[in-house]
């Protein structure tokens, strides 16, 4: 299956809900008036792009369809296409050129982290990188675990240590055995919940700090996973993580199991970080690289 079918299939939901009802108001007026607009904005909002984002959006289709001269409500769907796409596009790509360059993955617990990470592993070996893991979510032994299935099934190194251990003595031992073995990738996965949330901002910052004490030039993506099934509770979970640390991409999961795919604009405009991968099923080849035009079709295709 192509990208973009993969993609499509996985924003079924979505589109389903959105691009229905965005055709339903374009053909309802005869001409484009403030009515239309707003009832496209409620559609925006009814997808989970927010308030703030929701009004931009539409801001921005007002001026070009005055810019364009457009008259006929017709055009309307196709041109929310194009600002969507405009909306989106930032620098979307990993930045993992460095040896060794490293992963930091985090986000509340049942987000699909563990599960990106075999995914992505799996990528990266796929296009010949080697790829070492570190379980640094030692809070309960269970993570350490399920991370360990996931690199017997990928077939790549593992560090762990005992539950309860300190995940940034992991996190160096990870990188150490990553500098013996010269790995390419070095992907750390980290604990959702500690005793408090306090803990667990602390925690992560002390990983950053030892990653980047010890690999000081070396490229390091700091991917914060949501889930988009939670919608607007994906955009405040961002926040508070973005004062833990400087988050670099976002990976949006479980697109497939959801109508709220209009979150992805929401992360993208309000937080200004870029979704650099999204999950759109269970599978190993479930993991894509994020493109704005491809999401924008994706959301809107007839
Ligand atoms: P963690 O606690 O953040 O490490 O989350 P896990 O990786 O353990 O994932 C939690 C659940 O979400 C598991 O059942 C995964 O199979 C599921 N999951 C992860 N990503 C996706 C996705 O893109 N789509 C779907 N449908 N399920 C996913
Ligand atoms: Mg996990």
């Amino acid at each position: 299956m192509g990208l973009f079918s993969k993609i499509s299939q996985g924003l079924k939901k979505t589109r389903d809900a959105f691009s229905g009802a965005v055709s339903g108001i374009v053909s309802s007026f005869t001409k484009i008036d403030d009515e239309l607009f707003e009832e496209l904005e409620e559609t925006l909002v009814l997808a989970d792009t927010g308030m703030p984002t929701a009004s931009k959006i539409c801001e921005k289709l007002r001026e070009r369809v005055k810019q364009e001269r457009i008259t006929d409500p017709s055009q309307i769907k196709q041109l929310l296409q194009a600002v969507i796409c405009e909306t989106l596009e930032m620098d979307n790509s990993l930045h993992l050129n460095t040896q060794p360059s490293l992963v930091l993955v985090i986000g509340v617990n049942g987000v699909g982290k563990t599960t990106t990470i075999g995914k992505l592993a799996n990528r990266l070996k796929s296009e010949g990188k080697s790829v070492i893991l570190g379980a640094a979510d030692t809070f309960r032994a269970a993570a350490a675990e399920q991370l360990e299935i996931w690199a017997d099934r990928v077939q790549v190194p593992i560090v762990r240590h005992q539950e309860g251990s300190d995940p940034a003595a992991v996190v160096f031992d990870t990188i150490v055995a990553a500098k013996a073995k010269k790995s390419d990738v070095i992907i750390v996965d980290t604990a959702g919940r500690l005793h408090n949330k306090k803990n667990l901002m602390e925690e992560l910052a002390k990983i950053t700090r030892v990653a980047r004490r010890e690999l000081p030039d070396c490229d390091m993506e700091v991917l914060l996973v949501l889930d988009a099934t939670t919608g607007q509770n994906a955009v405040n979970q961002a926040r508070e993580f973005q004062h833990a640390a400087q988050i670099t991409g976002i990976v949006l999961t479980k697109l497939d199991g959801t109508a709220r795919g209009g979150v992805v604009l929401a992360i993208h405009d309000e937080l200004g970080v870029p979704v650099k991968l999204i999950g759109v099923g269970e599978q190993m080849d479930d993991l894509q690289d994020f493109s704005a035009a491809d999401f924008a079709a994706a959301m809107l295709g007839a």
